[in-house]
């Protein structure tokens, strides 16, 4: 077993996990990773003094596979963790909101900042309650809540246009990248639950205090290197293929043996790289589709705003994050505003995009105005996520494969989590095991060795 050969194929979050769960448990590790670094959809760049991600990212105190990820490289103390969930709400029109919990059980421990939400009319906050408390009795396993999208159960549950979006999108478009009408009910119920309706501190908000390729990439190749495994970046897999001994995992470079293989890809790439009767829809991953995540990075040349993120509401703005510190920028300010289900901008110029965005963010923060702006630019990942729509449930696999020691991972493997850095860490460390624990079997007659 302690010479198991474990070929992780992609270095994001998911093959991260699994290579280190391979690693820890004794097997050599082979990653392979088409790009020239390591990360996958979490990753950094330099721009002149900058240190820049390719999007803002945040996780929540219940994401606790990734933060015992995050433990297991020695890199928690990089992360920021509020204490209590407090987001401050601005209006483009004026007008501000705070959803801060309180110490009470949950859920009573939000019913304080929903009585006390001005921007949304008392009817419709008292509406908001009895939503979320008929929100719990959705079965994210259910097939019909993953048929259904959550706009169309919003509004048949009394929610009107105002509260879905100045409230419930708030908690869902960012988590889901998605809007309600176009989001799973299944998923949405999965983060509203598991998020504000269960432990009071799960949904404390955290982020990294550094560049995110000090926080995943560069500490995890460290940690593989550590414990023997190689990593090879710019290695592009082509196919897995059963071979006599195990499978051969071709890559453009040439074949690469393994004994046991985790594809840890995205969805829209793990089709072609499947042998013969893995899956039993082979199509499937690629038709869950995907879905956009827009940046629009700008720096002042003064601080504009005290707080380390807000949420926006009546604004194409959704939450604005000050990359200040964890970009090593010295003089002014940096802000990240993050926009979520951005498919119809992220093709957009730069120029159109400064044009909509860098206004609407002066609409929110007002010393913004008169402020200069010393840098702006745009970071755009037109496949950020699968696309999180009513159906997708049922299109997203388990990690094991009908091929023995073959197994998936990736945050769009079925993880009962959202597209989020948790779900990616889940799947990883699950793949690994399933293909561990195939490995400790004799190898079934006509298959693999
Ligand atoms: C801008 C943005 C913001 C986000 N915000 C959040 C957030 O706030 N909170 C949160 O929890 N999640 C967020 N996410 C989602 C989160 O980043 C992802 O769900 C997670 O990182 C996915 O990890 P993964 O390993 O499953 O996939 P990926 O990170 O996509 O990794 C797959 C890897 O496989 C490699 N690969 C593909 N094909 C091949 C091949 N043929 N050969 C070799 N290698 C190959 C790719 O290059 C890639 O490195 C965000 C994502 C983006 C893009």
């Amino acid at each position: 077993m302690s010479r198991s050969q474990v070929v992780v194929v992609g270095g994001g979050l998911a093959g991260l996990a699994a290579g280190l769960e391979a690693a820890d448990s004794g097997a050599r590790v082979i990653l392979l990773e088409r790009r020239p670094r390591l990360g996958g959809a979490t990753s950094s760049f330099r721009r002149g003094e900058l240190e820049v991600d390719n999007g803002q990212h945040v996780f929540l105190r219940c994401c606790t596979a990734y933060r015992t990820f995050l433990r297991r490289l020695g890199v928690e103390d990089r992360t920021v963790l509020q204490e209590r969930l407090d987001v401050p709400v601005v209006a483009a029109g004026g007008g501000a909101g705070r959803l801060r919990r309180s110490r009470l059980p949950a859920p009573l421990h939000l019913a304080g900042a929903l009585a006390g939400y001005r921007l949304l009319p008392p009817l419709d906050r008292a509406r908001a309650v009895r939503a979320a408390l008929a929100l719990r009795r959705v079965r994210p396993d259910d097939p019909a809540a993953d048929a259904v999208s959550f706009g169309s159960w919003l509004t048949g549950r009394g929610q009107r246009p105002v509260a879905v979006e100045r409230l419930w999108e708030l908690l869902t478009v960012a988590t889901l990248n998605a809007r309600a009408s176009e989001a799973s009910l299944a998923l949405a119920a999965t983060v509203v639950r598991r998020g504000l309706l269960t432990e009071p501190g799960a949904a404390d908000i955290g982020w990294s205090a550094v560049p995110l390729s000090r926080l995943h990439a560069e500490p995890a190749a460290a940690e593989l290197r550590r414990l023997g495994a190689q990593i090879r970046c710019g290695a592009v897999v082509e196919a897995v293929r059963p071979a006599a001994a195990g499978f051969t995992v071709e890559t453009r470079s040439g074949p690469v043996p393994a004994d046991a293989v985790v594809l840890a890809v995205p969805n829209d790439a793990v089709g072609g790289l499947l042998p013969d009767g893995a899956l039993a829809d082979p199509q499937a991953p690629a038709r869950l589709g995907t879905a956009a995540i827009l940046n629009v990075h700008v720096v002042y040349d003064r601080p504009v705003t005290a707080l380390p993120f807000l949420a926006a509401v009546d604004s194409p703005v959704q939450w604005v994050f000050d990359r200040t510190g964890s970009s090593g920028l010295r003089r002014g300010q940096y802000l990240a505003m993050s926009i979520s289900a951005a498919d119809a901008d992220v093709a957009q110029p730069v120029a159109a995009l400064r044009e909509r965005y860098l206004p609407a963010l002066s609409r929110l923060l007002p010393a913004a105005a008169s402020a200069q702006v010393v840098d702006s630019f745009v970071t755009r990942e037109p496949a950020a996520t699968f696309r999180q729509s009513p159906g997708a449930g049922a299109l997203r696999p388990a990690a094991r494969t009908a091929v023995p020691r073959l197994a998936l991972a990736g945050a769009w493997t079925r993880t009962d989590w959202p597209a989020t850095m948790e779900g990616a860490v889940r799947s990883g460390r699950r793949a690994a095991q399933v293909v561990l624990a195939d490995l400790r079997r004799p190898a079934p007659a006509g298959a693999g060795r």
